[in-house]
């Protein structure tokens, strides 16, 4: 199952690699007033990983611009933290996922795996079946997906789309990217409809 390569240190290390190369990409583009963006980062305590995170899991890679009366935060895309959710990413996506399907795993059995407990993932329901449909982010990146892909079955239909193609390191960088918009300020905006 997908879940095996959680318990693998160097899974995280690798998609750890991945945020440090989106971070390098956005303090190069430096601050729109001109300024040099500082390392500023966030300090976290992620759930769901292998027990043995690496250390650079205690934090979420973000930057401040240097310049006095500026001090803008820029805080770049990642495929490790979902926002502000305390569950790494790719837990937050295969847990509900496992839910779903014509054979969905118990939450019993999710809870012993992965340490969530019955009302967290009653929360990533909600978020998958109610929230995420509804940002801008996806209403435009549905349509890139081939096929397409049906709102009743997220976050199922992702995984589907993406993992057990090949190298799963490469099909979670791939996934964990198409997703990584919504996880910086303002990604998980709702489009309000007239
Ligand atoms: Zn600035």
């Amino acid at each position: 199952m997908y879940h095996d390569l959680f318990r693998d240190a160097s899974f995280w290390a690798f998609l750890f690699s991945i945020d440090r190369d989106l971070a390098k990409t956005a303090r190069e583009q430096a601050c729109p007033c001109g300024g040099r963006l500082h390392s500023a980062k966030y300090p976290r305590k992620p759930r769901g990983g292998s027990k043995n995170l690496p250390e650079s899991y205690g934090s979420r890679l973000s930057f401040c611009c240097d310049r006095d009366g500026c001090r803008k935060r820029v805080t770049p895309r990642s495929v490790r933290f979902l926002g502000r959710k305390v569950y790494l990413a790719a837990v937050v996506v295969l847990v509900a996922a496992m839910r779903q399907g014509p054979s969905p795993a118990r939450v019993r059995e999710l809870s012993q795996l992965f340490g969530a407990d019955r009302q967290t993932i009653a929360r990533w329901r909600t978020f998958w079946e109610e929230q995420f449909p509804q940002t801008q982010f996806w209403k435009l990146a549905r349509g890139r997906l081939v096929p397409r892909v049906s709102v009743e079955v997220l976050p199922l239909a992702l995984v589907n789309a993406y993992l057990g193609r090949g190298d799963p390191c490469q099909d979670w960088d791939d996934l964990l990217q198409f997703l990584s918009p919504i996880t910086t300020s303002g990604g998980m905006a709702i489009e309000v409809s007239r």
